[in-house]
């Protein structure tokens, strides 16, 4: 009996003992589901405080910004512009270290998205250039870059993030380069029919880095020199962040270098080919099966070119100096087998650049060959000086691809007749780009006083005719009095915001329907953006706008 007691008293415990796991057990579970909800909720409320804090900040930095891009242009005395000039680079500083903290507290989250959208990949790469011409042409380096002509242009990928990537090295390489060369070339790996795989490279001939520290860069808040006096400033994040970026585009990035001798940094992307390729609109017919030399004492300079005019179906010879050049284009004469076209270097050794074209154009037997004159360093009233001598065109470094093309087949195209009270026939860049400029109507919405301003006054400047409105309303109201070519809309309106803006002219019944907006947007995460696009508008520029910025977006939008 006493057994049998002791037995239940003992059963009774272990059933209080499980009851009080089993209670404990749950308690705990719920404690970590709090706990999880507590941190999924402080995760999604630190990326929307990013979200803002970018908004918060990127409102006012576009007002900073682009008013001292437009005091610029103002007349200033010497002091004055210096003054104003180190606003606008510490404020540009500024927002580049604003968008890495951004993007790098995105990558640790694993919030970060790649998007996929159809580019042209050569496009990309023109006016990437034009950026980094400029900040090496300041510093005195040499700047060429090249894309392989077997790598297609076609792809779908995230070119704005390449763009970051190759911003990011090109910036290191001008940084840690005191002279010499910055190249960017851009080459195949491999392809399928799908896919390719493209390899970046920039590559200088700065300090390098020794071979203790290459493991380490690619490190966050690492940098070879990290010792309080170090001579250059940087807070590096930018080589953890390309790398990572690259690693989300299905690529891999490394160094080699040399120190002392300079580094190579190179990254690769899986893109995707179009799937409708279109096929290469390059109407090239008045320029294939052309003869063309190249004179430059650069080799890689000759290279590049050479690997353009590829492209497009001309034969070409080359020369490093200008004797050279000279033998070459009286040989080609004496065989019958005439150039039709001289690319030359402003700054070619033996006989100079204007004695060559003085003497090819008063030669009868070369004076029919064209003269192309390529610098970066021009002067005022140089193309002038040239254009006397008898050259056909002069191009300012970097020559981007598409320019070149044009300028070649204008000048090989219809004979023109000499114009003789035409005051300058020489091309030039501007020409080409006056040339291919119309007159567009730009409807501009934007609440915010002081970024009204910012825009009309570089909409002026650009030379384009814009019409401010404040609210998405009075976006629907001008549509319907009067025919522009694009909206720029800022998103966050009064009475009507940007996106119920653009839903609504996307269902009006007529034309205007499709008429291309674009976005100005001061908040930089990718949700906003996609939700830019989700309601039917065709592109985004993220505040604050600069002039080269929206130029290239209105360009992209109207077909110019
Ligand atoms: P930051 O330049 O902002 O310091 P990065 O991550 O871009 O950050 O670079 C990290 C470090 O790698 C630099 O501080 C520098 O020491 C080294 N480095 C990067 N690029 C080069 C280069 N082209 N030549 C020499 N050193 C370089």
């Amino acid at each position: 009996m006493d057994e049998i007691k002791a037995l239940k008293i003992k059963l009774d415990r272990e059933k209080k003992a499980r009851q009080k796991l089993e209670l404990f057990l749950e308690n705990q579970t719920r404690q970590l589901y709090v706990a999880k909800q507590k941190a999924e909720s402080a995760s999604k409320a630190k990326s929307q405080f990013l979200a803002n804090m970018s908004h918060e900040i990127r409102t006012p930095m576009n007002g900073v910004i682009g008013m001292t891009c437009l005091l610029l242009e103002t007349q200033l005395s010497a002091e004055q512009k210096e003054f104003v000039e180190t606003v606008k680079i510490s404020g540009e500083a500024l927002l580049e270290i604003i968008n890495d903290i951004l993007d790098y507290s995105k990558i640790e989250a694993g919030k970060f998205d790649i998007e996929n959208i159809n580019f042209d990949l050569r496009l990309t790469m023109e006016s990437l250039s034009d950026l980094v011409a400029v900040k090496s042409h300041e510093k005195g380096l040499e700047f060429i870059s090249s894309v392989e002509y077997d790598v297609p242009s076609l792809l779908v990928g995230d070119p704005g993030r390449l763009r970051q990537i190759l911003i990011n090295l090109s910036g290191n390489a001008t940084k840690f380069t005191q002279e010499g060369e910055i190249v960017i070339r851009v080459s195949l790996d491999s392809e399928d029919s799908t896919q390719a795989i493209v390899r970046f490279s920039v590559s200088d001939t700065g300090i390098g880095i020794p071979k203790s520290r290459v493991n380490a860069i690619f490190k966050s808040f690492s940098q070879v020199d990290s010792s309080t006096t170090r001579k250059y400033g940087g807070t590096g994040l930018g080589l953890t962040i390309s790398k990572q970026l690259s690693e989300l585009m299905g690529g891999q990035m490394g160094v080699n270098s040399e120190e002392g001798k300079g580094s190579e940094f190179w990254f690769t992307a899986v893109l995707k080919k179009q799937s409708q390729r279109k096929r290469e609109e390059v109407k090239n017919e008045n320029i294939k099966g052309k003869r063309l030399l190249i004179v430059d004492e650069n080799a890689t300079n000759r290279s590049v070119l050479k690997d353009q005019i590829n492209r497009w179906g001309c034969r070409y010879n080359e020369a490093s100096n200008g004797y050279q050049a000279l033998q070459k284009l009286i040989k080609a004469s004496a065989e019958q087998n005439r150039f039709d076209i001289a690319l030359l270097d402003m700054q070619i050794p033996e006989i100079d650049v204007k004695t060559l074209g003085q003497k090819i154009k008063k030669d009868h037997n070369l004076q029919n060959t064209k003269l192309v004159l390529m610098t970066s360093i021009g002067n005022r009233g140089d193309a002038k000086r040239y254009e006397e001598i008898g050259f056909s065109a002069y191009l300012t470094k970097p020559v981007k691809a598409s320019q070149l093309f044009n300028c070649l087949t204008s000048i090989t195209g219809e004979q023109k007749e000499p114009e003789a009270d035409f005051d300058s026939s020489i091309i030039t860049q501007h020409s080409i780009a006056e040339h291919q400029k119309k007159k567009l109507n730009i409807l501009l919405a934007e609440d915010n006083a002081i970024n009204k301003k910012v825009a009309v006054a570089i909409l002026n400047k650009l030379g384009y005719k814009v019409d401010p409105v404040e609210n998405g309303k009075e976006v629907i109201q001008a549509l319907g009095k009067n025919i522009y070519d694009l909206v720029l809309m800022d998103c966050q309106m009064p009475e009507m915001d940007g996106f119920t803006a653009t839903q609504e002219i996307r269902k009006l019944k007529s034309k205007i329907q499709t008429i291309p907006v674009v976005a100005m947007t001061a908040r930089a995460m990718k949700e906003d953006r996609d939700r830019c696009l989700e309601v039917g508008m065709n592109d985004y520029i993220s505040k604050p706008v600069k002039p080269e910025a929206l130029l290239k977006i209105i360009e992209k939008w109207t077909n110019i």
